[in-house]
């Protein structure tokens, strides 16, 4: 299967702090991947890599074999950021237009292309209005309209979904369904599980900068994961880290994606010889996630 986007061991620092700490998945092509977490986990860190508007302090994000931010990978990749915001004074129109003339389009073809874009995202009728003159939402969909005037292979969506209202979501994760269903690769960000499992082919549990869970919509998602206390944390990470287990750690709690492999995993800490002090298994996704967004593991 060929993957669009890889990341690998991938990790970020602003100084001290350490917002990424070894994130990796692979998104396949033509699929919908969502990146999912609680504000300040780590998904605009990533992303920003992906579009290479930030280099990664380690390891490797590569846009269809090219290294994330080299010009061969941007020419792939499309983006709305997560607060979209041009000059008030612009007309939506022209600023469409005036991206596609960047992308080297004819006039003719700009125009054409960025009054279908309008109409798609739902602002049809504004084509003249001001930016200044949006609302959020409204701004939210040009920055899709915009994302999408090079006609990439690839869109790169941070928190798309917010600011719109009900009716605006639902319509929006429409859209990105049927982007994939023309053979594009969507990776979208949201901190709302249940809007993104109703899109999503993938998707990633993204927790203070580590991916606790990795998988498919549906099928074996949940019951996976298993909440882990024990006496030398240190060395139980090494061990997960060895094992390619995803994992988030608090204290020396760990919440690991057993992958179905509990077996495996518990065999794991009684090699290492760490002294087990908890082991809640078959936790679920959404239940889990909730806790995590409320404010931690425990
Ligand atoms: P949100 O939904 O709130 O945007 P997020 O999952 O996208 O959350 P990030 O924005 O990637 O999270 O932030 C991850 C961590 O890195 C946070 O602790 C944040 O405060 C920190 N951070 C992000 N950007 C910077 C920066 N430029 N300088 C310093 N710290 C930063």
């Amino acid at each position: 299967m060929p993957y669009d986007i890889v990341v690998e061991g991938l990790h970020k620092q602003y100084g001290r702090l350490h917002a990424l700490k070894g994130v990796s998945f692979k998104v396949p092509r033509g699929s919908v991947y969502g990146l999912l977490g609680p504000n300040g986990a780590g998904k605009t860190t990533t992303i920003r890599i992906l579009v290479g508007l930030i280099k990664p302090s380690g390891g490797k994000a590569l846009i269809r074999g090219y290294r994330a931010g080299s010009i061969l990978a941007k020419r792939y990749v499309g983006y709305a950021p997560e607060r979209f915001s041009i000059a008030g004074s612009w007309r939506l129109l022209d600023f469409l237009v005036y991206i596609g003339r960047l992308y080297g389009m004819p006039r003719r073809e700009a125009v054409e292309k960025a009054l279908g874009l309008l109409d798609w995202v739902g602002l049809g009728s504004f084509e003249d209005e001001r930016f200044a003159g949006l609302s959020a939402g409204m701004k939210r969909r040009l920055g899709l309209a915009q994302a999408l005037m090079g006609d990439p292979s690839i869109l790169v969506l941070d928190e798309p979904t917010e600011h719109l209202d009900a009716l605006g979501r639902v319509e929006l994760l429409g859209k990105i369904r049927s982007l994939a269903g023309e053979g594009r690769t969507v990776l979208f960000s949201t901190h709302v599980l249940a809007e993104a499992e109703q899109v999503v082919d993938r998707y990633a549990i993204i927790h203070r900068g580590r991916i606790v869970y990795e998988g498919s919509r549906g099928g074996s998602r949940s019951n996976r994961l298993a909440r882990i206390e024990v006496d030398r944390p240190d060395a139980l990470a090494l061990a997960l880290d060895a094992a390619g287990f995803n994992y988030s750690i608090q204290g020396n709690q760990f919440l690991v994606d057993t992958r179905g492999e509990e077996e495996r995993v518990l065999r794991l800490i009684l090699e290492t010889g760490v002294r087990l002090l908890k082991y809640e298994a078959g936790l679920g996704i959404t239940e889990t996630f909730l806790r995590v967004v409320e404010g931690g593991v425990e």
